[in-house]
């Protein structure tokens, strides 16, 4: 038995959680390579040390004063070094370097990756492991895009001559030489591919909740745990606004059928959530998640006999793609069709794709709504029960929410409801409590 065990920042955020993280660590001998984050925030208002790391760097690149910053910043970790009594270890020479580079021609990547180096760095310290850099394993392209194939090939030969080691999260090398990171959060990144590259039995993901939600607990009072959830499910509820792991982190594990386990730090004895390929265990309820997100447009456009006009559509999306702009959902009608779309994507190209699709599809109408929020019902087991649609709209109704738009995927994994923004919430309560606290 394999694990690779990634915990987040708020899981190491000071000397005491890194003790919790230690004897987590320590509970299972098959918890081989640790992947840490940077220190997160201690206390609600407290600052994560990447966030300190970015200002940072943002008054070096200035030409401002930055001395305050990198003070504050070495204080965060001589406060854990001290407390876990780490006798002999400083990082002296790595903020010399780090200085040395701000004095420089300082780049934003590297300096936010130095967060999870020197964590790295104390965490290998603290449990003895070997410390490899993640520069040394995980690779970009010149343009910053993730090298999977390289990446593997380099990470697996070095992992196999290590015991148990130490890889800090977030960055790796571009091909020119320089540090690249993945997006905020994208330690969870690194943790998945460690996990394939070491082919592990189980990816554990340490965090500060105890997994996956129903729905979203800022909208929802103490909603219900989700046990088991699909690679599938949690792509689809991750993509509408889900945010307990990084959206791709689910990429490197997933062919490979490696679970991912997200579990809590601060209750190492709460299950989490499983991430699987597939599963027969049936989810607690019909559903296994709500998600959403607001701020969508609906572009209507209306064309009489469209329906048998061979490329009405291609060249509609025509419109969209010369200006870059991806769209979210199709719905459509007999001489209608809709295309959603991010509003702060869409807005600033308006008049140019409603141009386009004049030029190109010459349509009898063009309309636009804004202010639409999408909620995203997501359920393997919407498939085979009957009535799931009925009971999400009739409960929409008993809400007074009005629906604007309906789409069902065709895997019949989800349905999308679209709302008035000023109705997301309610709606989303309305969706959980129908499924959830009357559980019929
Ligand atoms: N420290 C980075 C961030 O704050 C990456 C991570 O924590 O996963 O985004």
């Amino acid at each position: 038995m394999k694990k690779v065990v990634k915990f987040g920042g708020s899981s190491l955020a000071d000397a005491h959680q890194f003790s919790k993280v230690a004897d987590i660590i320590h509970a299972d001998e098959s918890r081989v390579f640790v992947i840490p984050s940077a220190p997160g925030k201690r206390f609600d208002g407290d600052t994560k040390v990447t966030d300190m790391l970015y200002r940072c760097y943002e008054k070096a690149a200035a030409g401002e004063h930055y001395e305050d910053e990198l003070i504050a910043i070495r204080s965060r970790y001589d406060s854990i070094i001290q407390e876990l009594g780490l006798e002999g270890f400083t990082l002296d020479e790595d903020f010399a370097k780090i200085r040395a580079h701000l004095a420089g021609t300082p780049e934003r990547d590297f300096v936010a990756s130095r967060g999870e180096y020197l964590n790295g760095r104390i965490m290998a310290r603290y449990l003895n492991y070997e410390f490899i850099d993640a520069a040394d394993v995980i690779f970009f392209d010149e343009d910053g895009v993730y090298m999977p194939e390289k990446t593997v090939r380099a990470m697996r030969k070095r992992l196999e001559k290590a015991g148990k080691a130490v890889i800090p999260g977030f960055y790796g090398m571009g091909e020119d030489g320089r540090v690249r990171t993945f997006s905020r959060g994208g330690s969870d990144v690194t943790g998945s591919i460690v996990a394939r590259a070491c082919k592990a039995d189980v990816y554990e993901n340490w965090t500060d909740v105890s997994g996956f939600m129903v729905a979203d607990p800022r909208i929802v009072d103490h909603p219900a745990r989700i046990e088991t959830i699909t690679y599938k499910e949690l792509r689809e509820l991750s993509y509408m606004g889900a945010s307990v792991l990084h959206e791709e982190a689910i990429f490197p594990v997933r062919s490979y059928g490696i679970p991912i386990n997200i579990r809590n730090t601060n209750r190492p004895e709460d299950d989490g959530t499983w991430i699987v390929e597939s599963t027969c265990q049936k989810s607690g309820y019909v559903i296994t998640g709500i998600a959403g997100k607001k701020g969508f447009c609906a572009v209507d456009i209306t064309k009489s006999m469209m329906n048998s006009e061979v490329g009405f559509g291609r060249k509609v999306l025509q419109a969209f793609e010369e200006q870059g702009v991806s769209f979210e959902h199709m719905p459509s009608g007999i001489d209608t069709m809709t295309i959603v779309v991010h509003e702060d994507e869409f807005v600033t190209k308006e008049q140019r794709i409603v141009s386009a699709i004049h030029r190109l599809a010459a349509p009898d109408a063009i309309e636009i709504e804004s202010d639409i929020a999408l909620i995203a019902v997501v359920g393997r087991g919407m498939k085979s029960t009957r009535g799931t649609a009925g009971r999400i709209f009739s409960a929409l109704a008993h809400a007074r929410v009005n629906v604007r738009m309906i789409d069902q995927g065709s895997s019949e994994l989800n349905i999308i409801i679209g709302v008035d923004n000023a109705d997301f919430e309610a709606a989303i309560r309305a969706i959980y409590a129908i499924f959830v606290e009357t559980q019929l």
